[in-house]
């Protein structure tokens, strides 16, 4: 990417407000970088959003901040205008990472770099960049959540008191978020040999990624899947003893399923129920002992991480990267910075949380 190519952030979520985006690069004023985001709908994107906008502010851009609400066509238009309005940089969080090839290529005709924010741009070359956390090991944080809460394992993740074998049930993210698959894949290498021994069971069979995915990560579709299992395989009075969730979203979602089934009331426990993002609603039902535990991604820390590659790329820099292997996007392998995780629950969330300063006590009330 050279210096004097635009840099556009393109996220999955689109609001409709734009902002003045006047391209003072001639003039030698703020160079105009572009940031589409999936959707509103969810709170990490609007944090996403927020602190992208601001990092790059403060190193002296000007920002056209966009939600696309989970619309393929309300974001590709979202992209073009912005190359057409002269973005030199191109932040994006695509609401499907596959959509946005004809975007991309225009992109790359005018110069304008591109990076992949938190889900990576498929099928295309012309992807610059991808900031991301370490997909992978979020999934085998979530597992590994789900074995210390049935008693698997000790916090520490030496052997636990339980011996099982456990009733657990496997949801997994959308099939057109790329992450999808790593946070699987990364949770199916801590559970197999469990399940392999017959420690975990499986009983409505359902383990194959197609058939337990939730298309856009969606509450409701997750919802009904649970109440399906919960009418169909466990009938007869068989109960759920664990439920690997890849995101809070999904989590509530089978919270309320389980709650109507009569989980959670007569001394029924709930299951051991994992999920991603430490959103506040997942919080609150970790602090209620409902869902066990969350991986937490610190937003900021990405919103920080992409701004500084779009101002090294914009002067001509190479940005800081720390994976050139992982994220083959189906024509390239996309250079990658990988940030860490870490698991959150009832027992860490307020230090993780509150005195890190990621949100204040009274969001969590
Ligand atoms: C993101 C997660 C998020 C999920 C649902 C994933 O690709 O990496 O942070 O929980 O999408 O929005």
């Amino acid at each position: 990417a050279a210096a004097s190519a635009a840099v556009l952030v393109l996220s999955s979520a689109a609001c409709g407000s734009s902002e003045k985006t006047t391209d003072k690069t001639e003039s030698g004023g703020a160079q105009l970088i572009g940031v589409t985001m999936p959707t509103r709908s969810s709170q990490r994107w609007i944090g996403d959003g927020e602190n992208v906008k601001k990092a790059l502010e403060t190193l002296g851009y000007q920002v056209d901040l966009q939600y696309a609400e989970d619309d393929i066509p309300t974001q590709v238009n979202q992209v073009e205008s912005q190359i057409t309005r002269g973005a030199k940089l191109l932040i994006i969080a695509p609401v499907d990472g596959t959509a946005m090839t004809t975007q991309l290529q225009t992109a790359a005709d005018r110069k304008i770099p591109v990076i992949a924010y938190d889900w990576l741009l498929r099928n295309s070359p012309n992807v610059d960049y991808y900031a991301t956390f370490d997909n992978y090991k979020v999934g085998v944080q979530q597992a590994t959540s789900l074995l210390i809460g049935l008693k698997l394992l000790d916090a520490d993740g030496s052997p636990g008191a339980a011996k099982g074998p456990f009733n657990v049930e496997l949801f997994a993210g959308s099939p057109d978020d790329n992450n999808a698959t790593f946070f699987f894949d990364g949770a199916m290498s801590v559970l197999k040999p469990y399940l392999d021994k017959g420690t975990l069971v499986v009983p409505s069979r359902q383990t194959d990624f197609k058939t337990i995915a939730i298309l856009r990560w969606q509450a409701e579709v997750a919802q009904k899947r649970m109440e399906n299992l919960l009418t169909s395989t466990y009938r007869s009075g068989l109960k759920v003893q664990g439920v690997l969730s890849p995101y809070d979203g999904i989590s509530i979602g089978i919270v309320s399923a389980l709650r109507t089934s009569g989980y959670g009331i007569n001394g029924q426990p709930y299951p051991v129920i994992t999920g991603q993002d430490a959103e506040t609603t997942s919080i609150k039902s970790i602090i209620d002992g409902e869902q066990y535990s969350t991986v937490f991604k610190d937003f900021r820390e990405l919103a920080k991480t992409s701004a500084q590659m779009a101002d090294a790329i914009l002067k001509g820099q190479k940005p800081t990267v720390n994976n050139d292997k992982d994220y083959d996007n189906g024509v390239k392998v996309v250079p990658a910075m990988l940030l860490d995780t870490s698991i959150v629950n009832k027992a860490n969330y307020e230090q993780a949380l509150i005195t890190s300063g990621f949100y204040r006590k009274d969001q969590l009330r």
